[in-house]
C-alpha cells in the first residue's frame, strides 16, 4: 500500500534507539514533522499517559523502528485504542565506527552514476558534495542523510580543501557513514587523493568508488572519441588551471595524440599559443564542449589557429572540456566552424550575425 501524508508540523513519535533510528528521524524531520524520539519503554509510558488522559498530547503518527516484540504489541494496542496510526520503518545498521566512501558522481547525467555509488549514497548518514556532483537527486538517493554543500557557499567561495578534509574525518570519527561525492571521477583533478590520505592519517576506513570522468564522457556526448584507429592512439588529459612549461608543451605536441583539457576555458588562448610555438598544425581541429549532458550542452568546433579569435563571439563558459586533435574530425562535426546544441549545428558565422 502506498499512502501519501503531509507531515508538515505533525507530531511524530519515532520509537527506537538513537543509532538505529537516526536516519528515520532525519527523514521525518526533512518532511517537516515535529519528531520526538523515544526508547520503546518510554514510548509505551507516554502512550499510557495519553490513554488515561493524563495531559500527554497524542502524537499524529507513531513510527516503530526497533525494540522488543512485546513492547511493540503493547504500543500497538495503545495506539489502536487512541486511533493513532502506527507504522514500521527499517532502521539503519549499527555503526561500529565511521567509514568514508569517495564517490565519483559522473559528468552530471544521473544515469551515469555507478550502481556502487548509488548504494553508498543509500547507506549514507552524511553526504558532502561538490558543485559538479549530481546534486538534484541527493534527497532521493540519500534519504535521511545530512547533505552538506562544500562546493559553493553563498559568497561563491568554495570551502577550503583542508576544511573539507576535516569535515569528512570528523563526521567519520563520530561514527557516521560519510559519502564524499565528486563530479566525474574522484581521482581525475578531483583532489580525491588528498582526501584519501587525510582519512588514512586519521585511521578512518576509506573506499574509492570510481566515476565516469568528464575527460572521456563529455567528448563522447559530442560524438568525439578520444582515441580512434589510425587517427590517435594516445590521449593526454591536462588541466588548464596552471600554465605548462615550454618543455611540457614540446612533449605534448611531440606525442601527437589527442589532448583533452579540463578547467581550460580561461587559459585557452595561452595554451594554443604555447602549442603553436612548438609546432602544432594550425588547422588542428579543436572542440569546446560546454555543460556536457545538460539540456543546453553546446559544442563548438574550430581549429587551433581560429579559436582565439572566436572566443569573443561564442564566450564559452565553464564547465567545459576542450579536445584538441584529429579525432574531432571523426565526430559528426565534419565541417569546421560549427557551433551546436548537441548535433543541431549552426555555423559560427551565423552566430556572429
Ligand atoms: N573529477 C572530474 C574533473 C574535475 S575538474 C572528472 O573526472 O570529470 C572540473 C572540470 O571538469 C571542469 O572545469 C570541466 O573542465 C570538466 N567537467 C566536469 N563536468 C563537466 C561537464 N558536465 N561538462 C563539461 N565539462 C565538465
Amino acid at each position: 500500500m502506498d499512502i501519501s501524508l503531509d507531515l508538515t508540523g505533525r507530531d511524530v513519535l519515532v520509537v527506537g534507539s538513537d543509532t538505529v533510528s537516526r536516519r528515520v528521524v532525519a527523514r521525518y524531520r526533512g518532511a517537516g514533522a515535529a519528531v520526538t524520539l523515544l526508547a520503546p519503554g518510554d514510548a509505551c509510558a507516554r502512550m499510557g499517559q495519553v490513554v488515561v488522559g493524563n495531559s500527554a498530547p497524542a502524537p499524529d503518527l507513531i513510527v516503530w523502528v526497533d525494540g522488543q516484540d512485546g513492547l511493540r504489541s503493547v504500543l500497538t494496542d495503545l495506539a489502536t485504542q487512541q486511533r493513532i496510526w502506527l507504522i514500521s520503518e527499517q532502521g539503519a545498521p549499527e555503526l561500529p565506527r565511521g567509514h568514508v566512501s569517495l564517490v565519483g558522481g559522473g559528468p552530471g547525467d544521473t544515469d551515469l552514476m555507478t550502481v556502487a555509488g548509488r548504494r553508498a549514497l543509500g547507506e549514507a548518514d552524511v553526504v558532502l558534495y561538490d558543485r559538479l556532483a549530481p546534486r538534484e537527486v541527493l534527497a532521493l538517493w540519500a534519504p535521511g542523510a545530512e547533505l552538506i554543500d562544500v562546493g559553493k557557499t553563498p559568497g561563491h567561495h568554495s570551502v577550503p580543501q583542508a576544511q573539507i578534509e576535516k569535515l569528512i574525518v570528523d563526521h567519520a570519527l563520530r561514527g557516521s557513514r560519510v559519502v564524499r561525492l565528486k563530479g566525474g571521477d574522484p581521482f581525475v583533478f578531483g583532489r580525491g587523493g588528498e582526501e584519501v590520505l587525510a582519512c588514512r592519517r586519521a585511521r578512518v576506513p576509506v573506499t574509492v568508488i570510481p566515476g565516469v570522468t568528464s575527460a572521456i564522457s563529455v567528448p563522447a556526448a559530442a560524438g568525439i572519441p578520444v582515441t580512434h584507429r589510425d587517427v590517435s592512439r594516445a590521449f593526454t588529459v591536462i588541466s588548464g588551471h596552471t600554465p605548462f612549461s615550454e618543455d611540457e608543451l614540446a612533449h605534448l605536441v611531440g606525442l601527437g595524440g589527442t589532448i583533452v583539457v579540463l578547467m581550460g576555458v580561461n587559459t585557452l588562448p595561452h595554451l594554443v599559443a604555447g602549442l603553436s610555438r612548438h609546432g602544432i598544425a594550425p588547422d588542428m581541429p579543436l572542440a569546446i564542449i560546454e555543460r556536457g549532458y545538460s539540456l543546453d550542452q553546446r559544442t563548438t568546433v574550430t581549429s587551433v589557429h581560429d579559436v582565439t579569435g572566436l572566443l569573443g563571439t561564442i564566450k564559452p563558459r565553464s564547465p567545459a572540456v576542450i579536445v584538441i586533435g584529429e579525432v574531432v574530425r571523426v565526430s559528426a562535426w565534419e565541417d569546421m566552424g560549427m557551433v551546436g546544441h548537441d548535433h543541431l549545428a549552426t555555423t559560427v558565422a551565423d552566430l556572429a550575425t
